[in-house]
């Protein structure tokens, strides 16, 4: 007990004065969460005395393996499926490739044809796209302007070859949420699998394989207060998948590779964690981004990107008229934020803004706003009165009216 206090009073020491060496305020946490002290503690004998490889026929080698399968029970306990349906991977990028690739490496010639979203994760999208250059049928689905999802497209795009629909819960730029039981249910009318990259809703709304009804669920360490280099992928008893790597048969032959017992363990934990605290913290941060939202009624010129009501409570994205975003970064130095942007030829290109956004009409100067376990109403409402002024002394200096080449974009170039 008092080993823990004594780590959280460290702790919150280094959160408060030397986030990243700057005296910077953190809002980036869907880029990336501290680790959780807690999620240290378990972690730390598996480091040193418990250092057994869990596949070895020894004492060492069986502790570890009892600590693996704890961990194992413990995701599926929380999350649904069985212990053996959860494969450890080396995040949420290794999970959506296994998933894609591993469904459509292992589909039936005849059933080459894979469906996913335009606001879909990199890693999501990227793999689609090696798996087009590899043969395989892409279907790509549009959003409307508030990053909505129709179903009825997605029904309409559905044909007898399709294997596989990837549909993230919740998107990582503007925080919207799609409606996963009725797009299972769209899936499985039709004898469709379905992936889902639930890396941002675990741990911010109700999540399990029983909501959701998905063959395949992604998710990973490091958005939820657990170190980086750990992540998961749950596969339904019935879908096929061929591997990423072959070797040692680790993970029912679907991961070849010695697994990391501490991040496993840590991983257990920080799950727990989050879904221990998931209703009160989210109720927290949707009253810290209520607050946020009424506090910038003041300033005048922005909007809000993404659904308000289908949206994640710790993210906000916004645009803002008259101000250039290097700019504005800049003068907001003493945070840290994440940009983006719908021009195609700006450094913060953003695929997701870019979908909301097809004339191109949205202002260049974006900012991805985000909350976590650590962020306070005080420095929530210091964020909005810094923001508020800036944007406002920014005007009044220096007038920035144009789009820049914001509409280069499919060969046109505009003024
Ligand atoms: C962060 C993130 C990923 C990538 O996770 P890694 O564990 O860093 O590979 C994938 N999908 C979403 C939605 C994310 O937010």
């Amino acid at each position: 007990m008092r080993k823990v206090l004594k780590s959280l009073c460290a702790f919150s020491f280094y959160c408060v004065f030397c986030f990243h060496g700057k005296a910077q305020e953190y809002f980036d946490y869907q880029a990336t969460t501290p680790c959780d002290p807690r999620v240290i503690s378990a972690m730390a004998p598996y480091w040193t005395k418990e250092f057994g490889n869990p596949h070895a026929h020894h004492a060492f080698g069986e502790r570890a393996a009892a600590a693996l399968l704890k961990a194992r029970q413990q995701i599926a306990d929380i999350l649904g499926g069985k212990t053996r349906d959860w494969i450890f991977t080396s995040g949420a990028t290794e999970a959506n490739a296994l998933a894609i690739k591993g469904v459509m490496l292992a589909a039936p010639y005849g059933k080459k044809h894979l469906i996913t979203c335009v606001t879909e994760h990199k890693s999501v999208l990227d793999t689609c796209r090696f798996l087009a250059q590899q043969g395989c049928k892409v279907t790509v689905l549009p959003v409307d302007r508030e990053g909505h999802l129709s179903l009825t497209l997605l029904k309409k795009a559905i044909r007898p070859e399709t294997m596989l629909v990837s549909i993230m819960a919740a998107n990582n730029e503007i925080g919207v949420i799609h409606p996963l039981s009725q797009i299972a249910k769209i899936c499985h009318d039709r004898g469709v699998l379905l992936h889902t990259d639930a890396t941002q809703a675990i741990g911010q709304i109700p999540f399990s394989i029983s909501l959701t009804h998905a063959d395949l669920v992604s998710f990973s360490g490091h958005k939820i207060y657990c170190p980086k280099g750990i992540g998961a992928l749950y596969v339904a008893p019935h879908v096929v998948l061929t591997p990423l790597f072959h070797g040692g048969g680790q993970e029912r032959g679907l991961r070849a590779g010695t697994v990391p017992v501490p991040l496993c363990v840590g991983l257990a934990k920080a799950l727990e964690i989050a879904e221990e605290k998931r209703s009160t913290e989210s109720q927290r941060l949707s009253l810290l981004q209520k607050a946020f939202l009424q506090r910038l009624r003041t300033l005048k010129g922005w909007c809000l990107n993404g659904s308000l009501k289908e949206r994640l409570p710790n993210n906000l994205n916004i645009s803002i008229e008259g101000v250039d975003s290097e700019d504005l970064l800049a003068a907001l130095s003493e945070f840290a934020l994440s940009t983006g942007s719908a021009c195609n030829s700006d450094i913060h290109f953003s695929h997701v803004l870019e979908a909301l956004d097809p004339e191109g009409i949205l202002p260049p100067a974006t900012l991805r706003i985000s909350f976590g376990r650590y962020t306070t109403e005080v420095s929530v409402h210091r964020l909005a009165d810094r923001l508020i002024e800036t944007v406002e002394k920014l005007r009044h200096i220096k007038p920035f009216g144009g789009k820049r080449a914001c509409k280069t974009k499919k060969g046109m170039i505009a003024h």
